[in-house]
């Protein structure tokens, strides 16, 4: 990867993905769809479940959860991840809802990394974290992702309406002190709302050393309140912090990632920019999900997904939900179609799948 001067022109590696002539799935190999995209990232739900209640995420009162009858069990989870890993994917992210809210969450992580991923990391928003940041650590978890919208107390609790930003911050330094880095933290900007604190989270990146990660707000919001006026651009985010402290962008065109990264030209740290909305990776995409409940999705944005957990629980072979992963993935359309006339959300919202 190179460093090279900011740029905010539109990324033509981040286009939508060209169709190539494969006109039949294959059933070994590495787990691609029709556009060629070779999947090797999984994000899992342990849980739908959340004891904060984020503006962008859920309502403040009335949000329903799925009974624990319906959930993936810890054995069902694990084998599901055992057969992703057999099909090739090879960095596993737990996810929720709130992952640290499932009971057996150090366990899952355990039997997780005996099965061998390349990368395993999970994302939170730290009002579990600081007690257990240790054993997840020693179970085998290698990094995390921690979720904080504002740096100030009476501003993160309107944002998040339960949970403290103390705890929070505490959260980052026990999972540092526990080995799980590099720390990234998610930021979701919206307009009017926290776009004001964009510059100090860039302050807040070149103090700690953190990745802080500038999410473009999506219409995953259970309330559907979602306003295409909302969302502040990536290119918005990295002007503001440009015009303080130069950024280069680090070139990875090749890369999967979500975020594009920059680094701060005078060597202070760096920073990401996820702009689902405003600047669509699908054409790199490699990811695919797994709700709580089991069903494997292909795109966040998905209308469409196929339940394992019924799969499984009807006693198919480890062959079948095999084919299972990869005919979702085979499904997968070019792109996830928000910037298309007649776009429709997803039934599920963003908790509900698994950021
Ligand atoms: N509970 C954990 C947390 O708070 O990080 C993990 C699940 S949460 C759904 C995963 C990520 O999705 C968080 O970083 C959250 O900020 C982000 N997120 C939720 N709703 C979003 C939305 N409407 N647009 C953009 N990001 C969203």
């Amino acid at each position: 990867m190179t460093a090279t001067p900011v740029s905010i022109r539109p990324h033509p590696a981040r286009s939508r993905p060209r169709v190539t002539a494969l006109d039949a799935m294959p059933t070994e190999g590495p787990l691609v769809d029709r556009y060629g995209r070779v999947h090797r990232d999984l994000r899992l739900s342990v849980t739908d479940e959340c004891n904060l209640r984020c503006t962008y995420c859920l309502p403040e009162v009335g949000a329903r959860f799925l009974p624990h009858s319906q959930l993936l069990e810890v054995d069902e989870l694990v084998r599901i991840a055992r057969v992703a890993h057999s099909v090739g994917i090879t960095s596993l992210r737990l996810t929720g809802g709130e992952p640290l809210l499932r009971r057996e969450i150090v366990e899952i992580v355990a039997r997780l990394a005996d099965v061998g991923f390349d990368d395993l990391s999970l994302t939170t928003n730290g009002t579990r974290l600081a007690p257990i940041a240790a054993s997840l650590a020693a179970a085998g978890l290698q990094r995390i992702n921690i979720s904080c919208d504002s740096l100030r107390p009476e501003r993160f609790a309107s944002i998040r309406r339960r949970g403290s930003l103390d705890t929070v911050l505490a959260a980052m330094d026990a999972a540092e002190a526990a080995g799980l880095v590099p720390l990234k933290v998610n930021v979701v900007v919206m307009a009017g709302v926290n776009d004001d604190e964009i510059v100090d989270f860039a302050a807040f990146a070149r103090r700690t050393g953190r990745i802080v990660r500038f999410i473009e707000y999506m219409p995953l919001d259970a309330e559907q309140a979602w306003k295409r006026s909302d969302v502040v651009s990536g290119d918005d985010i990295i002007r503001t912090i440009d015009e303080v402290w130069p950024l280069e962008a680090v070139d990875a065109a090749d890369s999967s990632a979500p975020a594009e990264r920059f680094v701060f030209a005078d060597g202070g740290g760096s920073i990401g920019v996820i702009a689902s909305v405003t600047r669509p990776f699908c054409g790199n995409c490699d990811r695919m999900r797994i709700t709580a409940d089991g069903a494997a999705r292909n795109c966040l944005f998905a209308r469409r997904e196929s339940s394992m957990r019924d799969l499984l629980r009807a006693g198919a072979s480890d062959a079948d939900l095999g084919i299972a992963l990869r005919e979702e993935v085979w499904r997968k359309l070019p792109g996830h179609g928000m910037n298309d006339p007649g776009f429709i959300r997803p039934r599920r919202s963003m908790s509900m799948i698994g950021g």
